[in-house]
């Protein structure tokens, strides 16, 4: 089995750019898993899809096509050959991802894309189920965490940096709405694996985590 890493945690906690930066200092690819929950969300919008009703979602989960490519170490997510890597970072798509992770057939169609995926090369996993149910057996696990405010800080300074209105009070809300439905959803809810470390990032700065993951991956992958 190549080396797998996972890393964990709700939203905010800095997953996805803290798992880029691991993964580039360790030579090994990215797998953004969210973006897949959210192409399968944007997918559902844009084909006037109700995103509430279960079966809809799950057959047109089904029937498309996801692909996952790299483009200079930058992930591409496709959708039926066309890359949606663009549309799903906005808040909808945040809340609609959110709201089809729920269902059985979609997280089955994931989970076994991302096991493909993790077969085939080395890979750093970021996700909320990565080291309970995508790879129980992943070499190392990581659960990133900070306060709720905090990563409603975070949250809230990268979207203005995109110019988008959004208040700070409308950024924690929506994102305890995410913590709740991620954390009580009947199927793979968010959790720490028994066997991850747990890093509280909420009085490190980018540096600081990147270097504390490195710290464990070498203690217990030796690499
Ligand atoms: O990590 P990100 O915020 O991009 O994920 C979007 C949504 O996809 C999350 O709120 C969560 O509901 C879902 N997700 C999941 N399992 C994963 C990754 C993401 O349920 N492994």
């Amino acid at each position: 089995m190549p080396l797998n890493l996972a890393i964990d945690g709700p939203v905010g906690a800095g997953k996805s750019s803290i798992a880029d930066e691991v993964a580039r200092r360790l030579g090994i690819l990215h797998l953004d898993t969210g973006a897949m929950y959210r192409a399968v969300g944007c997918t559902a919008l844009r084909r006037g899809v109700d995103v509430n009703d279960e079966q809809a979602v799950t057959a047109l989960c089904h029937a498309l096509r996801m692909t996952v490519g790299y483009e200079n170490g930058g992930q591409r997510t496709c959708v039926d050959g066309e890359d949606v890597t663009g549309l799903i970072r906005t808040p909808e798509v945040s809340m609609a991802a959110s709201t089809v992770a729920k269902y059985a057939g979609v997280r089955q169609a994931m989970v076994a894309l991302q096991r493909q995926l993790a077969s085939e090369t080395p890979m750093l996993l970021d996700g909320r189920d990565i080291g309970t149910r995508v790879l129980p057996e992943a070499t190392v696990k990581i659960f990133l965490t900070a306060t709720p405010e905090e990563r409603a800080r975070r949250r809230y300074l990268e979207l203005q940096q995109k110019g988008a209105q959004d208040t700070y009070e409308q950024v924690l809300r929506e994102l305890r709405q995410r913590d709740e439905q991620d954390m009580h959803r009947e199927v793979d809810p968010l959790r720490a694996a028994q066997d991850a470390v747990v890093v509280d990032t909420t009085a490190m700065n980018f540096d600081q985590v990147v270097e504390a993951i490195l710290a464990i991956v070498e203690e217990k992958a030796h690499v």
